[in-house]
């Protein structure tokens, strides 16, 4: 094994994770329902919480308490984000990896795995597939590997960005790889990504390094802490965490994500963009060592409700590897995206129809629904399906800031963009059933909308959408 380069870290890197601090919040008794109503308030007065109130409510185990704070979850999410859901789907790029982390089948030791990298042209076979089902955002993933490095992605995300197809095309490409360093974050986001995402995997630093062995890349805990900052420094403002749920006791890792929000907040002045919260999925040649930290799904609403209420600007990601009927649940809650349609295999857009391969993928999907029936499901549930990328395109960088800070800008831009990009979908590629409910859906929100000129216009654009080849028509 040869032996690891030297790690860069940011200017005055710290390590602010204190396990014992955050160990001690979560001891005392659960608070009694006066307090948890209190903190409830101030969330709902759209104050973020601080780690010491998020404890409170992660301490609040009685069945009363808890059904308080998923209704407060649900009223924060309708008050705050209303009925949008923003749609992407996750590309795999390549498998091979130099790491050995302990739960992904992607690991150097997993000689089951059968190893790939899209090449260039593979690459444009896949996302002309996406384009076809109607996605407009992706997530790229990518192991770590030397030949996975900041040029290589940037590559890839050109690439992505050059192929249309028809109507379709990708109006912005988000990055799940390892950490980088300065230099090779300008270069990723020269490509014009938009969101960077690393997650902590555990936030719990005697777990982190059994998972992660010490003579692996990952197995540098502060090098993976401080990888978004580094980000940050490069100017990569737009920054997604997370956790992988079932390593370590979740209490422990929401405070763990809710301390490094606040990190970036405190030193960058901007939050994360998004907060994603992967559970722990069954994956080729994995064994699970311990089922002691498995999240029950009652847990996990728990976890997603607090989330909502400790962060309230912050996007939620949930993801397909959970199945419909709680992605379905969980979505009241507050989460902001959702991935559909989504295959992990490389290649898998192209090659495995239906299947999911054990062999070729990370770990296995939870939902594995088409993109045209969660566009069904969701409309018919009352949601406004989003493919909006409007703000990242016009500079309207810290989108989500902009979102809440300006009044009146969810209803003058967010809802009209939803409402434009929902009606593309529809025209271009939902079935007959799902059109049908879509337009439902769409003229019920016109409806709500005061009687003004952007209204008109909004009405005049649905309409260029229906007969015309015009697109991306965005306030
Ligand atoms: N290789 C990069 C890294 O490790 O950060 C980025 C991509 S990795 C393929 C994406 C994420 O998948 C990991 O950060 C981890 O949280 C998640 N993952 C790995 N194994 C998993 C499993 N068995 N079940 C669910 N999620 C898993
Ligand atoms: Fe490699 Fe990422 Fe999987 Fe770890 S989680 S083995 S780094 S692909």
């Amino acid at each position: 094994m040869p032996a690891l380069p030297r790690l860069e870290l940011s200017r005055n890197a710290v390590d602010f994770v204190d396990d014992a601090y955050l160990e001690q919040l979560l001891r005392p008794p659960a608070p009694d329902a006066e307090r948890i109503r209190d903190i409830v308030d101030k969330s709902l007065s759209k104050q973020a919480l601080s780690l010491e109130e998020t404890a409170e409510l992660l301490r609040a185990d009685d069945p009363k308490l808890v059904k308080d704070i998923f209704a407060a979850a649900r009223q924060l999410k309708r008050e705050l984000y209303g009925i949008r859901i923003v749609l992407f789907a996750p590309l795999y790029i390549g498998n091979d990896c130099v790491n050995d982390c302990k739960y992904c089948a992607f690991r150097r030791s997993n000689a089951e795995a059968v190893r790939r990298t899209l090449g260039s042209t593979e690459l444009r076979e896949q996302v002309v597939a996406l384009e076809n089902k109607g996605h407009k955002r992706l997530i790229l993933v990518f192991g770590e590997h030397p030949a996975y490095d900041a040029t290589f992605i940037a590559d890839c995300v050109r690439n992505v960005y050059n192929t249309k197809v028809g109507r379709g095309e990708i109006r912005r490409v988000n990055i799940n790889a390892a950490p980088m360093d300065v230099e090779s974050y300008k270069i990723v986001k020269d490509a014009g990504i938009g969101t960077y995402q690393i997650f902590m995997e555990t936030y719990h630093h005697e777990t982190y390094g059994r998972m992660h062995p010490r003579n692996t890349r990952k197995g540098n805990y502060l090098y993976r802490l401080d990888g978004l900052d580094r980000a940050m420094q490069a100017g990569c403002d737009d920054v997604g965490i997370g956790a992988l749920f079932g390593l370590y006791d979740w209490r422990f890792e929401v405070l763990g994500l809710v301390r490094h929000a606040l990190h970036l907040q405190e030193r960058f002045n901007v939050g994360p963009h998004t907060i994603s919260f992967p559970r722990l999925r069954p994956a080729c040649g994995i064994v699970p060592e311990n089922e002691t930290w498995q999240v029950t799904d009652n847990d996990f609403k728990r976890l997603v409700a607090i989330l909502r209420l400790a962060v309230p600007y912050t996007g939620l990601i949930l993801t397909a590897r959970e199945p419909a009927e709680l992605r379905r649940e969980v979505m009241e809650f507050g989460v902001s995206q959702i991935d559909a349609g989504s295959r992990i295999e490389i290649g898998g857009y192209t090659e495995t129809a239906d299947a999911q391969v054990m062999e070729r993928e990370q770990f296995s999907l939870g939902d594995i629904r088409s993109l045209d029936e969660v566009m069904h499901e969701l409309v018919q549930d009352g949601y406004i399906p989003s493919f909006c990328t409007a703000c990242y395109r016009l500079g309207r960088t810290g989108e989500h800031f902009m979102e809440f800070a300006i009044p009146g800008f969810i209803k003058r831009y967010c809802t009209p963009n939803a409402l434009t990009t929902l009606m593309e979908y529809l025209v271009d590629y939902a079935s007959p059933e799902t059109r049908a409910a879509g337009e439902r859906q769409v003229q019920s929100e016109i409806d709500k909308l005061p009687d003004d000129e952007r209204k008109q216009k909004l009405i005049e654009r649905l309409e260029q959408i229906k007969t015309s080849d015009k697109r991306d028509l965005y306030f």
